[in-house]
């Protein structure tokens, strides 16, 4: 027999034991969004390759080598998402969804992100993001307000030990001064450097500020601050003070720079330390030239991304409570046969009563479907034999004080209701 087939390398099944604590934290993240007024977009997952080599840049790491790029049977390149950003403005251009009056568009977006990597603890090659976007405003009171939701979401999850690092990195009247100061000091430094980073040197050296092995090149390389323009500057200074106000704590990290091309000012993500390598549950920051790096008009943008994986892991880790697991109201437990369509018949009337409940198929005895009973979590057994049903009644069992009554047949849900505290 040939071995069975298994799911590809570095995705995941989110099974059931999991499953319920993701729709818990998508239930939350819909909540934040609404709270805040963000409205949701359901974009596609594949887009055209273009929208991402332009909109990304092709000299990021996502670019280069985590895509996952196929030609159609059109012979069109298309690329499964790396991240949503991109697909929410080229959605917002397509179909203008610019709001009157100078105020941001609110977006914001959940689904599978796709990305060729090594898998490890935290890191997958399908996984999943929470996106919110403010799409067009340059004020930095919405930098501000990007942050707040990200702090936000993460509070009401009940997320602990966060730490929230802001940087900017400048805007293109800005940069290239830097740019030009960093190639400077790291070609000075060319032979120390690794090998990727010796590459990157050239086409995004940027980047070599989040290099995990040049640690001592980095801390002495030129501060960003003293290049940023007056505008730049400003701009930092009113997000920083925005949060300080708030009661929002940050810490600057000059070395914290996007890999993607098209951010602009600010930069933030969030960490935390309960996480290894894999630190960031969510990165973000402005984006105010990606419109036009796709064809559209200036739309200065800010947004960020969570990466719902690894905030699951943080807060099994952490011991955050998922809500209720999912349990059953009521177990209709049938040990007759012959009244197995009555158990049926009764099951059906409790599940269109708004209850869950369920039952065996397997003709088992009588003790091995209470153990069934009582292992689904129900507050309730509805047993039915052939007894039972002959006198039109039900023994309904409260499995939370192992107290059992006969009910007639029409008060069943009502009772059941009662027991499961849902009255
Ligand atoms: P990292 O430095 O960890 O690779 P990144 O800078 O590539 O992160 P972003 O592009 O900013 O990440 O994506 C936003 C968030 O999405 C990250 O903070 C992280 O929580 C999550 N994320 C990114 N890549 C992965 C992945 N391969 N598996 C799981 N989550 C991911
Ligand atoms: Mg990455």
């Amino acid at each position: 027999m040939s071995e069975s087939i298994q799911g590809p390398r570095g995705v995941r099944d989110i099974l059931p034991d999991e499953s319920w604590k993701w729709a818990y934290v998508l239930d939350r993240a819909g909540e934040i969004a609404r709270r805040f007024g963000y409205s949701e977009v359901k974009l596609p997952i594949f887009e055209h390759t273009e929208l991402f080599s332009r909109g990304v840049g092709d000299t990021t790491d996502i670019v280069e080598k985590e895509m996952y790029t196929f030609t159609d049977k059109g012979g069109r390149s298309i690329t499964l998402r790396p991240e949503m950003t991109a697909g929410m403005m080229r959605s917002y251009v397509e179909h203008t969804l610019g709001v009157p009056g100078g105020n941001p568009a609110k977006l914001w977006g959940a689904g599978p992100m796709f990305r060729y990597e090594r898998p490890q603890k935290g890191r997958y090659r399908q996984f999943w993001q929470l996106d919110y976007e403010e799409v067009g405003s340059e004020s930095p009171l919405v930098d501000v307000e990007v942050i707040m939701t990200a702090i936000e979401l993460f509070r009401t999850l009940g997320m602990r030990n966060l730490e929230v690092v802001i940087n900017s990195v400048g805007c293109p009247k800005c940069r290239p001064v830097y740019r030009e100061k960093l190639v400077g000091y790291l070609k000075g430094h060319f032979d120390e450097l690794c090998d990727t980073c010796k590459s990157r040197l050239d086409r995004n050296p940027l980047r070599v500020l989040d290099c995990k092995e040049d640690h001592e090149i980095v801390a002495g390389a030129p501060d960003i601050f003293d290049s940023l323009c007056d505008e730049c500057a400003e701009h930092f200074k009113a997000v920083t003070d925005g949060l300080t106000r708030l009661g929002i704590k940050y810490t600057i990290d000059k070395t914290l720079v996007r890999g993607l091309d098209y951010y602009t000012k600010t930069a933030f993500e969030v960490k935390s330390g309960d996480l290894g390598a894999q630190s960031a549950v969510c990165g973000g920051g402005r984006y105010d030239n990606l419109s036009e790096s796709i064809g559209g008009p200036h739309v200065p943008s800010v947004g960020f991304a969570a990466g719902l994986d690894r905030v699951i892991l943080v807060m099994d880790e952490q011991g955050c409570s998922f809500g209720s697991a999912p349990a059953l109201d009521a177990y209709v437990v049938c040990p007759d046969p012959a009244a197995r369509l009555n158990a049926m018949e009764l099951m059906y009337e409790l599940r269109r009563a708004g209850l869950k409940a369920d039952m065996d198929y397997a003709g088992r005895g009588m003790k091995a479907q209470m153990k069934t009973a009582v292992a689904s979590g129900a507050k309730a057994a509805c047993i039915l034999g052939g007894d039972e049903a002959a006198r039109g009644v039900v023994a309904v069992r409260d499995l939370t004080k192992a107290e059992q009554a006969e009910v007639p047949a029409g008060e069943v849900c009502a009772r059941v209701a009662e027991l499961a505290g849902r009255q």
